[in-house]
């Protein structure tokens, strides 16, 4: 069995505890950053049937017409 004196203890305990912070920071601060991009990248889109506007993310390729529910493609887009 391995003695170790409780300074190096504490030491460890403390060291442990700070690496964990750190984890738990670097892993919410990186998911708030992506969910920033996500918000960022909506496009407006026109209908391709019915002509009417809606908002999409711009990382989906098909996605569908909130007011007539057809299917469009991420090729036409307004600016
Ligand atoms: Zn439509």
């Amino acid at each position: 069995m391995i003695e170790i004196a409780p300074e190096t203890a504490c030491m460890l305990y403390v060291g442990g505890v700070l690496i964990l912070l750190l984890i738990t920071w670097l892993r919410h601060s990186h998911t708030a950053k992506r969910r920033t991009n996500v918000r960022l990248t909506s496009v407006h889109t026109k209908c391709e049937y019915c002509s009417s506007s809606y908002l999409v993310e711009s990382y989906t390729q098909f996605h569908r017409c909130p007011h007539c529910k057809c299917m469009n493609s991420s090729s036409r887009q307004d600016p």
